[in-house]
């Protein structure tokens, strides 16, 4: 290559990677269905974020995980940092967390519901990236890839972008001063949920939003009745024939970013439609 790859982002840190998948003996699980909704029944309809960290940590004592040991071992860190961690190495201790984790993502859309919408933001600020951390997987071939790149100075990783201008080519700003010329910029920084910003990027949705047939949940999506996912007309109210799965209500459907979740909650709105 001529010139390195910049790549750009708001955390200079790596999730964790995926590792072989656990192979031991079953895990002490206790925040199924019947959990949530006995917790809520007990609760008024709210179920604290407190009485959910408290059946974590008994659960992680239960099946002897020594977060701290992990969290040292994996938690956030730069790209040579975390190659080095998992390179040449098993990883049986993370392997059986991130199976706790799959369990947990399972049921991660109706906690997230339960919780008052205090404790939702209390969950963003304090324990959202942690989880993240560790739910979401990179492959470990990509990051392998990177550090081959970096080591060799063809790649570097630059947080904290602050303006694009597009001349003959980009010149990209970051907040500590450097400035970078490049000829190609790709844009993976994410979704827009914003309703408001996506115009001619989703016309469908722009019509469907701007005659009140779908509403907005505040700035953050489309608002539907969980776990139903039905939309929600202004004119008619919760519509029983019309249901909405997907990204756009991932503010609902928490974490859905992923074909699982998704085929899962398709599948109970269809078996639920049926037997109605
Ligand atoms: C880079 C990336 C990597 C991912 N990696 C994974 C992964 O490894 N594992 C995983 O499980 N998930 C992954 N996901 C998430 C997964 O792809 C999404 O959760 C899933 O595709 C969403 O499914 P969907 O059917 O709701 O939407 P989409 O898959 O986006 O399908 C919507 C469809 O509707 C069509 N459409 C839109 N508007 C109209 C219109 N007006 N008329 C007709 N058609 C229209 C679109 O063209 C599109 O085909 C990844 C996502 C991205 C972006």
């Amino acid at each position: 290559m001529t010139h390195p790859i910049g790549i750009f982002t708001v955390v200079p840190y790596f999730n964790s990677l995926r590792v072989p998948p656990y192979q031991g003996p079953p895990l002490e699980y206790s925040l199924n269905n019947k959990w949530i909704k006995e917790e809520v029944q007990k609760n008024k309809g709210i179920l604290p974020l407190d009485f959910i960290i408290e059946a974590i940590t008994q659960d992680l004592k239960a099946n002897e995980f020594n977060l701290e040991a992990i969290h040292k071992q994996y938690g956030q860190d730069k790209l040579d940092k975390t190659y080095q961690a998992y390179a040449d190495k098993e990883h049986p201790e993370l392997s059986k967390l991130q199976k706790y984790i799959a369990l947990l993502s399972g049921n991660l859309a109706d906690l997230y519901m339960s919780l008052s919408k205090k404790d939702q933001l209390r969950y963003h600020l304090d324990y959202a990236p942690l989880f993240r951390h560790y739910q979401v997987r990179l492959a470990p071939d990509a990051v392998a890839n990177m550090y081959q790149l970096w080591s060799q100075d063809q790649l570097f990783v630059e947080h904290e972008l602050i303006e694009i201008d597009k001349g003959d080519s980009f010149v990209l700003k970051s907040q500590s001063g450097q400035t970078y010329e490049a000829d190609v910029v790709i844009n993976a920084s994410g979704f827009e949920f914003n309703p408001e910003l996506i115009d001619d990027a989703n016309p469908l949705l722009t019509n469907l939003l701007d005659k009140g047939f779908l509403l907005d949940k505040d700035k953050r999506g489309i608002l539907v009745t969980w776990p139903e996912c039905r939309a929600i007309n202004q004119r008619y109210g919760k519509l029983d024939t019309c249901f909405f799965v997907g990204p756009w209500i991932s503010n609902t459907h928490y974490a859905n970013n992923n074909v699982k979740a998704l085929v899962e909650k398709a599948h109970e709105i269809v078996t639920q439609y049926m037997m109605n």
